[in-house]
């Protein structure tokens, strides 16, 4: 197989081109090419006269958040909006063009979009018990078994990825760090014994002075490098400190709501919504999670 020699160029917004080297060709023997593609959109059947403008990829000129064209009335979504991404992705964007679209047809602006629906739940069942499972793992990531490679390359439709058996599906589910369940400090029952700080194993939670960021940031227990990541600064306690959480580091053990002896830490689970279109009651139907 011949390959031409290219190297990446980007543009003022970051995207990239693959531009030649220049360099000679390169020749590389093979038996068998599997020629993975990738995909593009393509807009030859909109014509040009409708009012949607196109920008330099052939891609439609869209809002960022209404996914609304040039042309008010029409909306993309998924792939045909900014090029390629995911699934996933495609879906979200399905649910905001459908708002957009709903608040459109009320004569409504379309960037007067209703919130998400956010909430917290304490995950506290009893004194030592929490509605979920915060055991602490040190397995590394299990690797997912394939088909023998001779069968499935020879088989384009056979399923490569087997699956798990149960037991290290179960195994693999336990190195879940929970990040949907948050730590959640109540200032006014905190009696500063210090409890957490002892008990937590990543040293996230300090007792101090308050002070100047970049200050704070060097004197807690392990200094917090990463300032991307904002502190936790709770309100003034009675000694006059006050504690800070690295967030960057908090393994979401929950073994300082363990400890706490006056629930002054708690595990909540962070529950999120998406707005719905056109039913601003919508959320009522979702369904409850402990
Ligand atoms: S959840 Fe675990 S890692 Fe996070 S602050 Fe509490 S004890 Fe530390
Ligand atoms: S264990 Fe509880 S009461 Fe003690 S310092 Fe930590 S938050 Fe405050």
């Amino acid at each position: 197989m011949i390959f031409e020699k290219v190297h990446a160029v980007y543009d003022e917004n970051g995207r990239r081109s693959l531009v030649s080297t220049g360099e000679p060709d390169e020749f590389i023997e093979a038996d068998d090419v599997i020629i993975a593609i990738g995909q593009e959109n393509a807009f030859p059947w909109i014509e040009r006269d409708l009012g949607i403008e196109f920008g330099k990829w052939e891609i439609p000129v869209l809002d960022k958040v209404s996914f609304q064209s040039t042309n008010p009335k029409v909306f993309f979504g998924g792939d045909s909006a900014f090029g390629p991404k995911n699934v996933i992705t495609a879906v979200a964007h399905g649910h905001q063009a459908a708002i957009s679209i709903d608040l459109f047809c009320q004569g409504d602006s379309v960037h007067n979009r209703p919130a998400p629906f956010t909430n917290l739940v304490s995950q506290k069942m009893g004194i030592h018990e929490w509605a979920y499972d915060s055991f602490v793992t040190n397995d590394v990531r299990f690797q997912v078994p394939h088909a023998d490679k001779y069968v499935s390359l020879k088989d384009r439709k056979m399923e490569v990825e087997l699956g798990f058996d149960q037991p290290t599906g179960f195994k693999e589910a336990q190195r879940c760090l929970n990040c949907d369940v948050q730590t959640v400090f109540y200032t006014s029952r905190c009696i500063e014994c210090d409890a957490c700080v002892d008990i937590c194993p990543t040293s996230c939670i300090t007792f101090t002075d308050n002070g100047e960021e970049q200050e704070l940031r060097l004197k807690l227990s392990a200094p917090a490098l990463n300032v991307e990541q904002d502190l936790y600064v709770s309100d003034t306690l009675p000694t006059s400190r006050v504690m800070v959480k690295d967030e960057d580091v908090c393994l979401h053990c929950g073994l300082c709501a363990e400890r706490c002896p006056t629930a002054a830490w708690d595990m909540q689970q962070f529950l999120y919504s998406v707005t719905k279109a056109g039913n601003p009651c919508s959320i009522l139907q979702e369904p409850m999670t402990l």
